[in-house]
């Protein structure tokens, strides 16, 4: 199911393969300017292509190369012809897809391989310059887009909470929280994350989200200073691993969120 909303010029555009589910599993892809952000799942990428008829599609950007942000890819290529950029590293997974997690097969389903070019350092739009701002923690090659005039930022999977409370073996915790110092320092008006809602005048909510993580951060080296494990840390924080890590077979989990704070500790 796809449903979009209008945020003055950009559309955001949600997909989801379950929307009467509790979290609705959705992602977000948007639409500003001729350029689209991300192209979703595989669930609804037939769905996306029927959608952004008469839209005036010109671009698009894969933010990373996971596969609820490529998925449209192909089926954009073949009814659009358009160009899609992607980040160096990303540019050959998206081309080759690895391997997913079983939920994620359910959820948002295999990727087509499709061919995209190495994004450089902005995309232009007829109206619009998008600068793109690396942030390596969520995923090594992950870009966010900036647009100065007006504040715009489009944060992929960067921002999905002001209290995350799990997150994917691959992501660096300590890369996140220097990753949203930065874009906190651009002082953004409007962020258009992919897997959330919208966020209006986000200064505070960052702040939150920044501090949470540094005390999180924090009183994980202090308890693992004091002797205890890892799974004694992870219990004595976050109690119990939730649905989510369940659900998702621990690829989302408290006890990665440990593991990656103590990186530096525990080594690779
Ligand atoms: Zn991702």
């Amino acid at each position: 199911m796809i449903a979009s909303t209008p945020y003055g010029e950009v559309l955001q555009i949600r997909m989801s393969r379950y929307p009467d589910f509790p979290s609705g599993m959705w992602v977000c892809a948007y639409l500003v300017d001729g350029l689209l952000v991300d192209t979703g799942m595989a669930h609804t990428a037939e769905e996306l292509a029927k959608f952004l008829k008469d839209k005036h599609l010109k671009v698009a950007v894969n933010t990373h190369f996971h596969e609820d942000h490529i998925s449209g890819n192909k089926f954009l290529q073949d009814d659009y012809g358009i160009e899609i950029y992607a980040p160096a590293l990303s540019v050959d997974k998206i081309n080759k897809p690895a391997k997913l997690y079983p939920y994620q097969e359910e959820v948002w389903g295999y990727p087509v391989p499709s061919v995209v070019k190495t994004l450089g350092d902005h995309v232009n739009t007829q109206n619009y310059r998008f600068e793109v701002i690396p942030t390596p923690g969520h995923e090594r090659d992950q870009i966010c887009l900036w647009e100065k005039t007006n504040g715009w930022l489009f944060t992929s999977d960067l921002y999905i909470s002001t209290e995350p409370v799990a997150c994917r073996s691959t992501d660096d915790m300590w890369q996140i929280l220097a990753d949203l110092e930065n874009i906190r320092a651009l002082n953004p008006q409007v962020l258009f994350p992919a897997p959330t809602h919208v966020v209006y005048e986000p200064a505070a909510k960052l702040d939150e989200l920044i501090s949470y993580l540094e005390e999180l951060g924090t009183r994980i080296e202090e308890l693992y200073k004091k002797g205890k494990s890892v799974e004694r840390i992870k219990e004595e924080i976050f109690s119990s691993e939730d649905m989510f890590a369940q659900m998702t077979q621990q690829q989302f989990s408290s006890l990665n969120m440990v593991k990656s704070f103590l990186k530096n500790h525990l080594g690779s």
